[in-house]
């Protein structure tokens, strides 16, 4: 039988009991930056367990300078590039001092993850908005940026944020339109007409709109999206020559969800998660930042220095009688519990990398196109654990890329991601407007089967307008 991860090298020493399973899968499922809090509450309220300054690598043992990792487990074994470095690194400045730049890490320290260009969509609007918003404006604001959809659309009715905080519709409207001058432009729009018409007016005031942009979108947008563009020209009081020029517009320099625009120097995950990522569980780099060098796995985990038992505590344990023993004797058991949890932790998380980076190398290295289809599943049955384990490992963690973009964890899972960035290559280069049939045959082509219905699906999380309105944007005057 398979001695699984969960079990692992403490078999040897006592048998699992349930407590030890249970808390190990609760430390499995924190992030780093939680399982920091969870140890600083034990060692709060716990006598038995000591923080020593001293820091120890998790995965050799070997003490370690001040700061900065373990200086043989980070380092390659061998000169083979294909090699992968994965390690454990206890870091400790990394969390507790989120803005400073943590010197010891200077050299080989990916970018800031602090940076502003890791903002959420509704922080980063706020900031640029508040400097304009009057104090009773401040909390409508936040209820607008806090209440916006995966298009960076308004998701809740102006009647209602109005009625909440008993102020007049005009008043959450003047908050809106301000937040709407945001980049991405029109953000918080109720409507992408709304957005279009609000990108329109900020960019009209320093470059030339042409004519008749603002009226189509305004009085015909229906005409417009359906591209009837003789209709549309009769309406409007414009040639067909005109209408068409209008329609090259918009598709060159209006963006009908603004959130998946490119904002602030970030643009945010294609996956629907709404979580923003601000400290990643594992960096991905290449060895000293240079491409072509083996992978380096690094698995944060928090530490300020070594967890033990107190050996002073163990020692007042043995003077003690009764109840006061069987009591403190209750703390000891408690405190090394987590320790061996902890370590634990370290194991599972390290397993699940090296078996994650290794099959999900070529994705890591040259993007989406590149991942192969993966299931927790199979990932379990490798570490020998069962497929919850990995589920809990893999919840709300986030790995930095060497490209410096965080993605969560469950990405290298995510089956639709490939398909979804072939799909985004076919419609870049369609010479017409495919429609999701056609997209659908494409796919099919490249020997990737999915439903029609699924095509629409990915076609709308990559933010893909559907045929008649790329119609519009794309083929104009074809
Ligand atoms: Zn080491």
């Amino acid at each position: 039988m398979k001695l699984s991860a969960m079990q692992g090298q403490y078999q040897k020493q006592s048998p699992l009991t349930s407590a030890h399973i249970a808390q190990t899968m609760t430390l499995l499922y924190m992030t780093s930056a939680e399982l920091l809090q969870k140890i600083d509450v034990e060692l709060s309220k716990n006598p038995a367990l000591e923080l020593v300054r001293e820091r120890r690598c998790p995965m050799c043992g070997r003490k370690l300078p001040e700061s900065g990792p373990c200086p043989v487990c980070s380092q390659p074994k061998t000169l083979d590039p294909d090699e992968m470095i994965v390690f454990i690194s206890p870091r400790d400045d990394f969390y507790a001092y989120p803005g400073s730049s943590g010197a010891s890490y200077a050299d080989d320290m990916p970018e800031d993850p602090y940076s502003a260009s890791n903002l959420d969509l509704p922080t980063y609007v706020l900031s640029q908005v508040a400097p304009e918003l009057e104090e009773e404006e401040r909390p409508i604001a936040a209820m607008i940026l806090t209440n916006l959809d995966e298009d960076g659309l308004l998701a809740v009715d102006v009647q209602e944020i109005s009625r909440f905080h008993h102020a007049s519709t005009e008043e959450v409207e003047t908050v809106l339109k301000k937040i709407q001058r945001c980049d991405p432009l029109g953000v918080a729009a109720r409507t992408v007409q709304e957005a279009l018409l609000a990108q329109v007016e900020v960019l009209s005031e320093s470059t030339p709109v042409p004519e008749f942009v603002r009226r189509a979108i305004a009085d015909e947008f229906d005409l417009l999206s359906k591209r009837q563009y003789s209709e549309l020209a009769k309406k409007l009081g414009a040639t067909v020559q005109k209408v068409k020029l209008v329609s090259h517009y918009i598709s060159d320099n209006l963006n009908p969800f603004p959130a998946r625009a490119n904002w602030g120097n970030f643009r945010q995950p294609n996956d629907n998660t709404p979580e923003v990522f601000h400290h990643p569980d594992v960096l991905i780099y290449y060895l000293n930042n240079k491409p072509g060098n083996p992978l380096v796995i690094e698995i944060i985990t928090p530490s300020r220095g070594t967890l033990r038992l107190s050996p002073m505590f163990k020692k007042a344990l043995k003077e003690q009688h009764g109840e006061q023993q069987e009591e403190w004797k209750k703390d000891l058991d408690k405190a090394s519990l987590l320790i061996k949890c902890i370590q634990q932790r370290n194991n599972t998380m390290r397993q699940l990398m090296e078996l994650l980076a290794g099959i999900q190398k070529s994705y890591i290295i040259h993007g989406d196109t590149h991942l192969k289809p993966l299931t927790r599943a199979e990932i379990a049955e490798k570490v020998g654990v069962h497929e919850s384990t990995i589920s809990r490992a893999v919840a709300n963690k986030t790995v930095q890329l060497p490209n410096k973009k965080i993605i969560p964890m469950s990405t290298f899972f995510d089956r639709s991601l490939a398909v979804r960035a072939i799909l985004r290559n076919i419609v870049a280069n369609e010479n017409h407007a495919l429609n999701d049939t056609e997209i659908r045959q494409s796919l099919e082509e490249r020997g990737i089967s999915v439903a029609r219905r699924t095509v629409a699906k990915y076609r709308s999380m990559e933010g893909i307008l559907p045929a008649h309105l790329r119609r519009i944007e794309k083929f104009a005057t074809a």
